[in-house]
């Protein structure tokens, strides 16, 4: 495939002591060549590939300076596209990134689309789908798991293991062949029905364990979407407050603050909290009086953990056992709070209530409790324990789609090599199951989808 040349600024915007404008493609060096003058003199095409240079930019015709830069020279196929790559630092700040990159589109570079670059590594086979979208977890990723989890996909984790179930899937229908070819024995079915369903449960339960960990994959991934609820002045707000503070805020770019719901994002032992709404809390107290009895209702359901506050000082109310009613279905914990206070909730009442839901006790005047919260959190969605940094998570919902896709494809092969059903229908799944777990690395999949995918990517990636 021949490509033209790109150029894109790679480092995000805003200041920042350097910004990086890079270039891939087969003019990347001698475009570089125009516009570079290093002091030795000597033209980038003679130097070394990996190397770093120190000079000026210069307009290519009147050789007026435009930056002091270093370059990085990376000829193709040892670098991220596996083209010719140049990697000019400059310094940070908008105005001084930009007029390095006009500089570069005028000396014969295209402005990269929006995650171009990657494409390009995917296009020429450097990486496969799943790990070029790991590739955009990892500019999203919020925690350090999620970051190991996107560098697990990007090193091809995922893919191995894909690519080992699609593997067993083939040698299947190799062998099918083979029994319908040469019958050696007397009966063929009776061979090949079994072996299908024995490979076929072995694929199953594989695609299984994967779609297992999708929900913590998710929850990595996007947050744990989080809403604090519980009667005026229980201490939802002083909750919100010791969240953040003990968990430094994650910042984030996230598209939100433009919606009336705005979230915030806190690192819990590892799990990312999405606070929802925490505005509305903090302003009006009162997340169904800011945001109305539906919007509300709506954000509850889109909770994956509701924290419910209580009053310890305060007898169980109406209104809070209204409130219990609301979560009744749904994933939360309880915080009695106000401990520091004299009792007057009946405990008992609120384990009755709780129905087997976690009760956790808090002081938050007194910063007391917040530790034992914070490890009831931790436990609801990951059992308690600390995973190993190489677990491998399916986190992306394209590729939780299609296992479950695999998954039903698999079991109607399993279903009909038990029964009647003709040998070549059985085929037809087990085929089908190997094309859509292909579809997960992109080996099976449709160009406006591969479009689609990298329009995602931010620009210079
Ligand atoms: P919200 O209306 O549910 O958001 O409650 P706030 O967080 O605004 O707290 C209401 C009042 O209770 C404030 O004056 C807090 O300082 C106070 N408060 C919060 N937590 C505690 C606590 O654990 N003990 C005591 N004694 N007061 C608290
Ligand atoms: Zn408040």
């Amino acid at each position: 495939m021949e490509f033209d040349t790109i150029a894109a600024i790679s480092t995000p915007p805003g200041e920042g002591a350097i910004a990086i404008v890079r270039l891939s493609g087969p003019e990347a060096v001698a475009i570089a060549d125009k516009v570079f003058q290093s002091p030795s003199t000597k033209l980038l095409g003679e130097q070394k590939s990996h190397t770093i240079h120190y000079g000026h930019l210069v307009e290519s015709d009147s050789k007026e300076v435009v930056e002091e830069v270093m370059l990085s020279l990376m000829r193709g196929p040892k670098t991220f596209t596996r083209e010719d790559v140049v990697e000019i630092n400059c310094h940070g700040g908008v105005v001084s990134v930009n007029r390095v990159l006009q500089l570069v589109l005028r000396n014969g570079a295209r402005l990269a689309e929006p995650g171009e670059f990657t494409k390009r590594a995917f296009l020429n086979g450097r990486i496969d789908l799943s790990q070029a979208e790991a590739v955009m977890d990892l500019i999203r990723a919020k925690t350090d798991k999620a970051m190991n989890v996107a560098l697990n996909q990007m090193d091809g984790k995922l893919s191995r293991l894909i690519g080992k179930l699609r593997q067993t899937l083939l040698e299947t229908l190799a062998q099918v062949e083979v029994n319908i070819d040469y019958p050696e024995y007397d009966d063929v079915e009776e061979m090949t029905r079994p072996m299908i369903i024995q490979k076929g449960e072995e694929v199953r339960s594989a695609i299984e364990q994967l779609i297992q960990t999708s929900l913590q994959g998710k929850i990595l991934r996007d947050g744990l979407s989080t809403v604090i609820i519980g009667r005026p002045n229980v201490g939802k707000s002083s909750l919100l407050n010791s969240l953040i503070q003990e968990n430094k805020a994650i910042v984030t770019d996230i598209a939100g603050t433009t919606r009336d719901i705005i979230e915030e994002y806190v690192n819990v032992r590892g799990v990312p909290l999405k606070l929802v709404d925490t505005a509305g809390i903090r302003e009006t107290e009162d997340l169904v009086e800011r945001i109305g009895v539906e919007r509300s209702r709506q954000v509850l359901q889109q909770a994956d953990l509701i924290l419910l506050v209580l009053n310890h000082s305060e007898a169980l109310s109406e209104e809070d056992a209204r409130l219990f009613e609301t979560v009744k279905h749904m994933n939360y914990l309880v915080v009695v709070n106000k401990t520091d206070l004299p009792g007057k909730l009946s405990m008992e009442d609120v384990q009755k209530h709780a129905e087997g839901k976690s009760v956790i006790t808090t002081s938050l005047l007194l910063e007391e409790g917040i530790d034992q919260l914070e490890e009831a959190i931790a436990g609801m969605f990951f059992g308690g324990e600390i995973e190993s940094t190489d677990m491998s998570y399916v986190s992306n919902a394209r590729h939780i789609a299609l296992l479950h896709q695999a998954k039903a494809t698999i079991e109607d092969a399993i279903e009909a090599a038990g029964h009647d059903i003709p040998i070549d229908m059985i085929q037809i799944d087990v085929t089908r199951t190997w094309e859509i777990l292909g579809e997960i690395i992109g080996d099976t999949v449709e160009e406006s989808l591969i479009d689609q995918l990298f329009s995602q990517f931010c620009l210079g990636k």
